[in-house]
């Protein structure tokens, strides 16, 4: 197959992007500068020679010789609150609204509410053996949709069926119905959390 074919193919994979975006982005790239096209390129292999996941809270970050990203590294934050996101960009942005220091757990999606094949799909497992007696309040910062809500729900079932007996608390609904975490601006987010129960 051609250059052109491959990567179309290749690009149609990406989230948000379907075979006409993606020949769209070729065209993109064939019309820039060999020297974008050279910096893009090295700049995907730095991802996969560079970063990491963070063998504590599973986001992807640069490597460190601990395996652990900025955030689980720094001694300084509160051992006793694990925040509980869906994806990596969750914590950008609770990060950015400087209400919240203590740790965090990525979870990698949501359960399905038809399927139920939790440990399949999410890092249930992951989670249960994360929960450890240093944890005293499990907070869910999942997007306000059923979906959302149910894995809540579910995961602190779970939770105490393995023994945690701290607390459980969901982010404040402040947060409009079905809002995905990561499009909450700063302040909404801190009266969220401000808001937990
Ligand atoms: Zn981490």
């Amino acid at each position: 197959m051609s250059p052109i074919h491959t990567l179309t193919e290749l690009l149609a994979r990406l989230p948000g992007l379907g075979p006409r975006q993606a020949r769209r982005v070729v065209q993109y790239l064939l019309s820039r500068d060999q020297a974008y096209r050279d910096t893009l390129a090295k700049e995907i292999q730095a991802l996969a020679a560079r970063t990491a996941q963070c063998t504590r809270c599973y986001r992807y970050a640069d490597a460190t010789a601990l395996g652990l990203c900025t955030t689980c590294a720094d001694g300084e934050r509160d051992q006793s609150t694990l925040m509980v996101v869906e994806h990596d960009v969750d914590i950008d942005a609770i990060e950015a609204s400087l209400t919240y220091a203590g740790q965090y757990f990525v979870l990698g999606g949501l359960m399905n509410m038809v399927k139920q094949r939790k440990e399949k799909v999410i890092r249930f497992k992951e989670l249960i053996r994360r929960v450890n007696t240093d944890v005293t309040e499990v907070i869910f910062a999942l997007a306000t949709t059923p979906e959302g809500d149910f894995t809540a729900k579910e995961l602190s079932s779970a939770l105490s069926a393995g023994g945690y007996t701290g607390t459980v608390s969901l982010l404040g609904r402040g947060l409009s119905i079905g809002a995905e975490l990561e499009y909450a601006d700063p302040e909404t987010l801190r009266s969220a959390l401000k808001n937990r129960g």
